[in-house]
Protein backbone atom coordinates (compact mmCIF):
# COMPACT_ATOMS: atom_id res chain seq x y z
CA UNK A 1 0.00 0.00 0.00
CA UNK A 2 1.18 3.83 -0.38
CA UNK A 3 2.37 5.89 2.66
CA UNK A 4 0.31 8.22 4.39
CA UNK A 5 0.85 10.92 7.22
CA UNK A 6 0.39 9.27 10.85
CA UNK A 7 -3.27 9.85 12.93
CA UNK A 8 -2.87 13.03 15.02
CA UNK A 9 -3.56 11.72 18.60
CA UNK A 10 -6.26 14.45 18.99
CA UNK A 11 -8.17 13.78 15.54
CA UNK A 12 -11.31 13.05 17.00
CA UNK A 13 -11.24 16.05 19.70
CA UNK A 14 -10.45 18.15 16.00
CA UNK A 15 -13.17 16.85 14.69
CA UNK A 16 -15.36 17.58 17.57
CA UNK A 17 -17.32 14.48 16.20
CA UNK A 18 -18.84 12.13 18.87
CA UNK A 19 -19.25 8.84 16.72
CA UNK A 20 -17.91 8.11 13.05
CA UNK A 21 -19.81 5.23 11.04
CA UNK A 22 -18.93 3.86 8.00
CA UNK A 23 -21.30 2.79 5.34
CA UNK A 24 -19.46 0.08 3.40
CA UNK A 25 -19.43 -2.38 0.75
CA UNK A 26 -17.73 -4.98 -0.89
CA UNK A 27 -18.85 -4.08 -4.41
CA UNK A 28 -20.68 -0.75 -6.29
CA UNK A 29 -24.25 -0.25 -6.98
CA UNK A 30 -25.79 -1.89 -4.25
CA UNK A 31 -27.16 0.80 -2.29
CA UNK A 32 -24.42 2.04 -0.29
CA UNK A 33 -24.75 5.80 -1.04
CA UNK A 34 -28.59 5.14 -0.64
CA UNK A 35 -28.20 3.44 2.13
CA UNK A 36 -25.62 6.47 4.19
CA UNK A 37 -27.66 9.35 2.91
CA UNK A 38 -31.16 7.77 4.28
CA UNK A 39 -29.86 7.16 7.70
CA UNK A 40 -28.11 10.18 8.30
CA UNK A 41 -31.80 12.19 7.03
CA UNK A 42 -33.04 9.75 9.79
CA UNK A 43 -31.14 10.29 12.23
CA UNK A 44 -30.71 13.93 11.58
CA UNK A 45 -35.01 14.40 11.36
CA UNK A 46 -36.28 11.15 13.02
CA UNK A 47 -34.06 11.31 16.33
CA UNK A 48 -32.94 15.10 16.31
CA UNK A 49 -29.47 14.51 16.06
CA UNK A 50 -26.41 16.68 14.29
CA UNK A 51 -25.19 14.79 11.73
CA UNK A 52 -22.97 14.95 9.08
CA UNK A 53 -22.19 12.64 6.24
CA UNK A 54 -18.55 13.16 4.18
CA UNK A 55 -18.44 11.79 0.88
CA UNK A 56 -15.65 9.18 0.94
CA UNK A 57 -16.56 8.09 -2.65
CA UNK A 58 -14.19 9.95 -4.28
CA UNK A 59 -14.44 8.42 -7.80
CA UNK A 60 -18.22 8.56 -8.17
CA UNK A 61 -19.99 10.92 -5.52
CA UNK A 62 -23.53 10.31 -4.99
CA UNK A 63 -23.95 12.88 -2.25
CA UNK A 64 -24.48 16.44 -4.05
CA UNK A 65 -27.55 14.77 -5.84
CA UNK A 66 -28.75 12.67 -3.63
CA UNK A 67 -29.06 15.54 -0.72
CA UNK A 68 -30.18 17.99 -3.85
CA UNK A 69 -26.86 20.36 -2.66
CA UNK A 70 -25.45 19.90 -6.67
CA UNK A 71 -26.06 23.28 -7.60
CA UNK A 72 -24.98 24.92 -4.59
CA UNK A 73 -21.94 26.17 -4.84
CA UNK A 74 -18.70 25.09 -3.37
CA UNK A 75 -18.27 25.17 0.60
CA UNK A 76 -17.45 28.87 2.05
CA UNK A 77 -13.89 29.27 4.27
CA UNK A 78 -14.11 30.02 7.70
CA UNK A 79 -11.68 32.58 9.46
CA UNK A 80 -9.58 29.77 10.40
CA UNK A 81 -8.99 28.04 7.20
CA UNK A 82 -11.59 25.43 7.64
CA UNK A 83 -14.47 24.44 5.00
CA UNK A 84 -18.05 25.24 6.25
CA UNK A 85 -19.81 21.65 4.88
CA UNK A 86 -23.09 22.69 2.56
CA UNK A 87 -26.04 22.00 4.83
CA UNK A 88 -29.67 20.45 4.10
CA UNK A 89 -32.42 18.29 5.90
CA UNK A 90 -30.53 19.09 8.46
CA UNK A 91 -27.22 17.44 7.36
CA UNK A 92 -24.08 18.69 7.07
CA UNK A 93 -22.31 17.24 3.96
CA UNK A 94 -18.83 17.12 2.01
CA UNK A 95 -18.26 15.57 -0.87
CA UNK A 96 -15.47 15.84 -3.58
CA UNK A 97 -18.28 16.46 -5.82
CA UNK A 98 -18.59 19.88 -4.42
CA UNK A 99 -14.82 20.89 -5.05
CA UNK A 100 -14.10 19.48 -8.53
CA UNK A 101 -15.59 18.68 -11.50
CA UNK A 102 -15.75 14.63 -11.39
CA UNK A 103 -13.94 13.61 -14.57
CA UNK A 104 -10.57 15.57 -13.50
CA UNK A 105 -11.18 12.82 -10.20
CA UNK A 106 -11.27 9.54 -12.46
CA UNK A 107 -7.59 10.09 -13.20
CA UNK A 108 -6.47 10.67 -9.86
CA UNK A 109 -4.13 8.05 -8.14
CA UNK A 110 -4.22 7.03 -4.54
CA UNK A 111 -2.22 8.99 -2.99
CA UNK A 112 -3.93 12.07 -4.40
CA UNK A 113 -6.98 10.72 -3.44
CA UNK A 114 -5.80 10.03 0.14
CA UNK A 115 -4.49 13.58 0.23
CA UNK A 116 -8.12 14.95 -0.95
CA UNK A 117 -9.98 12.74 1.65
CA UNK A 118 -7.33 13.70 4.32
CA UNK A 119 -8.60 17.53 3.83
CA UNK A 120 -12.29 17.00 3.68
CA UNK A 121 -11.96 14.91 7.10
CA UNK A 122 -9.47 17.60 8.78
CA UNK A 123 -10.26 21.03 6.61
CA UNK A 124 -14.08 20.49 7.76
CA UNK A 125 -15.63 22.25 10.49
CA UNK A 126 -18.08 19.45 11.23
CA UNK A 127 -17.77 20.35 14.83
CA UNK A 128 -20.48 19.88 16.83
CA UNK A 129 -21.53 16.79 15.57
CA UNK A 130 -23.13 13.66 17.59
CA UNK A 131 -22.91 11.52 14.14
CA UNK A 132 -20.70 11.93 10.88
CA UNK A 133 -21.87 9.34 8.56
CA UNK A 134 -19.19 8.74 5.88
CA UNK A 135 -19.97 7.37 2.58
CA UNK A 136 -16.97 5.20 1.93
CA UNK A 137 -15.36 4.13 -1.65
CA UNK A 138 -17.13 0.72 -3.01
CA UNK A 139 -14.79 -2.61 -2.15
CA UNK A 140 -11.98 -3.89 0.03
CA UNK A 141 -8.53 -2.31 -1.13
CA UNK A 142 -5.69 0.39 0.06
CA UNK A 143 -7.94 3.58 -0.01
CA UNK A 144 -10.51 1.87 2.04
CA UNK A 145 -7.68 0.53 5.02
CA UNK A 146 -6.39 4.00 4.70
CA UNK A 147 -9.58 5.48 5.45
CA UNK A 148 -10.19 3.56 8.45
CA UNK A 149 -6.60 3.94 9.80
CA UNK A 150 -7.25 7.76 9.54
CA UNK A 151 -10.22 8.09 11.44
CA UNK A 152 -11.36 6.81 14.36
CA UNK A 153 -14.30 4.90 13.10
CA UNK A 154 -16.84 3.74 15.86
CA UNK A 155 -17.72 1.44 13.59
CA UNK A 156 -18.94 0.11 9.75
CA UNK A 157 -22.41 -1.11 8.42
CA UNK A 158 -21.82 -3.63 5.31
CA UNK A 159 -24.31 -2.77 2.74
CA UNK A 160 -25.08 -5.66 0.37
CA UNK A 161 -28.03 -7.15 -1.70
CA UNK A 162 -29.15 -11.07 -1.34
CA UNK A 163 -27.12 -12.23 -4.23
CA UNK A 164 -24.04 -14.87 -3.44
CA UNK A 165 -21.56 -12.39 -5.61
CA UNK A 166 -22.45 -9.59 -3.68
CA UNK A 167 -22.08 -11.60 -0.65
CA UNK A 168 -18.96 -12.55 -1.54
CA UNK A 169 -17.55 -8.84 -1.25
CA UNK A 170 -19.70 -8.29 1.72
CA UNK A 171 -17.68 -11.18 3.84
CA UNK A 172 -14.33 -9.94 2.13
CA UNK A 173 -15.73 -6.10 3.75
CA UNK A 174 -16.24 -7.57 7.00
CA UNK A 175 -13.02 -9.56 7.18
CA UNK A 176 -11.16 -6.10 6.48
CA UNK A 177 -12.84 -3.66 8.89
CA UNK A 178 -12.10 -6.43 11.22
CA UNK A 179 -8.30 -6.44 10.55
CA UNK A 180 -7.76 -3.26 11.07
CA UNK A 181 -10.25 -3.30 14.31
CA UNK A 182 -12.90 -1.46 13.10
CA UNK A 183 -16.41 -3.02 14.83
CA UNK A 184 -18.74 -4.49 12.24
CA UNK A 185 -22.10 -2.99 13.54
CA UNK A 186 -24.20 -4.57 11.21
CA UNK A 187 -25.17 -5.64 8.10
CA UNK A 188 -28.15 -4.20 5.51
CA UNK A 189 -29.87 -6.05 3.23
CA UNK A 190 -30.79 -3.79 0.39
CA UNK A 191 -33.00 -4.64 -2.42
CA UNK A 192 -33.90 -7.51 -0.27
CA UNK A 193 -37.24 -8.20 -2.39
CA UNK A 194 -39.52 -5.83 -4.40
CA UNK A 195 -42.67 -4.56 -2.81
CA UNK A 196 -44.73 -3.25 -5.07
CA UNK A 197 -46.62 -0.06 -5.12
CA UNK A 198 -49.54 0.43 -2.26
CA UNK A 199 -48.65 -3.49 -1.07
CA UNK A 200 -45.66 -1.92 1.02
CA UNK A 201 -46.63 -3.27 4.01
CA UNK A 202 -48.09 -6.84 3.06
CA UNK A 203 -45.98 -9.83 3.20
CA UNK A 204 -47.31 -11.80 0.93
CA UNK A 205 -47.07 -9.57 -2.24
CA UNK A 206 -42.99 -9.19 -1.71
CA UNK A 207 -41.18 -10.85 -4.35
CA UNK A 208 -37.62 -12.06 -3.42
CA UNK A 209 -36.23 -11.34 -7.14
CA UNK A 210 -32.70 -11.34 -6.07
CA UNK A 211 -33.03 -14.63 -3.64
CA UNK A 212 -33.89 -14.92 -0.42
CA UNK A 213 -32.34 -14.75 3.25
CA UNK A 214 -28.87 -14.44 1.71
CA UNK A 215 -27.77 -11.55 3.91
CA UNK A 216 -29.41 -13.13 7.06
CA UNK A 217 -27.13 -16.31 6.60
CA UNK A 218 -24.72 -15.11 6.02
CA UNK A 219 -24.76 -12.46 9.49
CA UNK A 220 -25.64 -15.78 11.16
CA UNK A 221 -22.50 -17.42 10.31
CA UNK A 222 -20.22 -15.00 10.65
CA UNK A 223 -21.97 -13.28 13.82
CA UNK A 224 -22.71 -10.16 12.62
CA UNK A 225 -26.13 -8.29 13.26
CA UNK A 226 -28.62 -7.86 10.85
CA UNK A 227 -29.85 -4.15 10.81
CA UNK A 228 -32.52 -4.28 8.25
CA UNK A 229 -33.87 -5.58 5.10
CA UNK A 230 -34.74 -3.05 3.04
CA UNK A 231 -37.00 -3.73 -0.06
CA UNK A 232 -36.51 -2.73 -3.79
CA UNK A 233 -38.87 -0.18 -3.55
CA UNK A 234 -39.61 2.12 -6.87
CA UNK A 235 -39.89 5.23 -4.40
CA UNK A 236 -36.64 4.93 -2.72
CA UNK A 237 -35.24 5.71 -6.22
CA UNK A 238 -37.08 8.38 -7.56
CA UNK A 239 -37.00 10.05 -3.64
CA UNK A 240 -33.27 9.63 -4.49
CA UNK A 241 -32.86 10.91 -8.02
CA UNK A 242 -35.25 14.11 -6.57
CA UNK A 243 -32.79 14.76 -3.65
CA UNK A 244 -35.32 14.35 -1.30
CA UNK A 245 -34.34 11.16 0.71
CA UNK A 246 -37.44 8.89 1.59
CA UNK A 247 -36.24 9.32 5.42
CA UNK A 248 -36.80 12.54 5.01
CA UNK A 249 -39.65 13.56 2.62
CA UNK A 250 -41.61 10.61 3.89
CA UNK A 251 -40.49 9.34 6.78
CA UNK A 252 -43.90 7.72 7.46
CA UNK A 253 -43.32 5.05 4.70
CA UNK A 254 -42.37 1.39 5.24
CA UNK A 255 -38.98 2.47 3.89
CA UNK A 256 -38.67 5.72 6.06
CA UNK A 257 -39.59 3.46 8.94
CA UNK A 258 -37.00 0.85 8.20
CA UNK A 259 -34.05 3.59 8.51
CA UNK A 260 -35.28 5.32 11.42
CA UNK A 261 -35.01 2.27 13.15
CA UNK A 262 -32.13 1.39 11.81
CA UNK A 263 -30.10 4.55 12.74
CA UNK A 264 -31.86 4.38 16.04
CA UNK A 265 -29.99 1.32 16.84
CA UNK A 266 -26.38 2.57 15.69
P1 LIG B 1 -23.85 2.34 -4.40
O1 LIG B 1 -23.60 3.52 -3.52
O2 LIG B 1 -23.71 1.03 -3.68
O3 LIG B 1 -23.07 2.37 -5.68
P2 LIG B 1 -26.43 3.58 -4.90
O4 LIG B 1 -26.86 3.95 -3.54
O5 LIG B 1 -25.88 4.65 -5.78
O6 LIG B 1 -25.39 2.37 -4.85
O7 LIG B 1 -27.67 2.85 -5.60
C1 LIG B 1 -27.60 2.38 -6.95
C2 LIG B 1 -28.95 2.64 -7.62
O8 LIG B 1 -29.94 1.83 -7.03
C3 LIG B 1 -29.44 4.07 -7.49
O9 LIG B 1 -30.11 4.43 -8.66
C4 LIG B 1 -30.43 4.01 -6.33
O10 LIG B 1 -31.45 4.99 -6.41
C5 LIG B 1 -31.00 2.62 -6.50
N1 LIG B 1 -31.41 2.02 -5.22
C6 LIG B 1 -30.63 1.79 -4.14
N2 LIG B 1 -31.33 1.19 -3.17
C7 LIG B 1 -32.60 1.03 -3.64
C8 LIG B 1 -33.80 0.47 -3.11
N3 LIG B 1 -33.83 -0.08 -1.89
N4 LIG B 1 -34.92 0.51 -3.89
C9 LIG B 1 -34.89 1.07 -5.13
N5 LIG B 1 -33.79 1.58 -5.68
C10 LIG B 1 -32.64 1.58 -4.95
Amino acid sequence: GFKHPPVPDSLEGALGVQRIIAVASGKGGVGKSTTAVNLACAAASSLGLRVGILDADVFGPSVPILMNLASSGTPAIDKENRMLPLENYGVKCMSMGFLIAEQSAAVWRGPMVMGALGKMIRETKWHPLDVLFVDMPPGTGDAQISISQRLPLTGAVIVSTPQEIALADARRGVNMYSKVNTPILGFVENMSYYAPPGSEDDASARAYIFGKGGVKHTAEAMGVELLAEVPLDQRIRERSDEGRPIAVSDPESAAGRLYAAVARRL
